[in-house]
């Protein structure tokens, strides 16, 4: 896996920043956990892509030591002001249009084994089938970060990219893994 080739194509593919990711800077914390379940999501128990259908920290943790290298990928936009909703939404689109388009271009260039991990709950589906019925596409299911109970904002500090553009921007985060 040539990481430089992977990132250069991630800018490709309309992400306003990616950089390699240190995969040994993971530190599954059950405090991220405890956040899901108090309500700060409210997709906790609602999908198979998020807690506790995840698993448990210590399961995260196993998982996410299974990949050997990463990137991290990022959508910023400029804001009016801090009430621009409208700009924030539109961000979250095209961070997630972008990071499902990417997804499938990896699988298909490199058909390795991949964790995509994404900025929000799966939405492959109208409607997640979590309980009642099997996830759909397991095969191509998203992970929110958080959901492994992994900090963002601690993760980019700890490979040195900005969690944060400055004031009046927001941005969306996401990650890849690869085995
Ligand atoms: S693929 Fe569908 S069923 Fe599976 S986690 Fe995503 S939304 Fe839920």
């Amino acid at each position: 896996m040539n990481i430089e080739k992977v990132i250069a194509e991630a800018l490709e593919h309309g992400f306003t920043l990616a950089a390699p990711l240190d995969v040994s800077t993971f530190d599954p914390q059950q405090s991220v956990r405890d956040l899901c379940a108090a309500g700060k999501c409210r997709w906790f128990g609602k999908s198979w892509s998020c807690p506790p259908a995840k698993g448990s920290v210590e399961e995260c943790g196993n998982e996410l030591k299974e990949y050997s290298c990463g990137i991290i990928v990022q959508s910023t936009a400029e804001l009016e002001d801090e009430f621009d909703f409208e700009t924030i939404m539109e961000l979250g689109d095209t961070h997630k249009e972008n990071f499902k388009n990417f997804t499938a271009w990896l699988y298909d260039t490199y058909g390795c084994k991949m964790l995509p991990l994404a900025s929000d709950v799966c939405n492959h589906c109208e409607e997640c089938g979590y309980p009642e019925q099997p996830c759909r596409h397991p095969e191509i299911r998203l992970h929110p970060i958080e959901g492994y109970g992994i900090l963002v904002s601690d993760l980019c500090r700890k490979n040195n990219v900005p969690a944060s553009h400055g004031k009046d921007t927001f941005t969306y985060i996401s990650c890849y893994l690869f085995e």
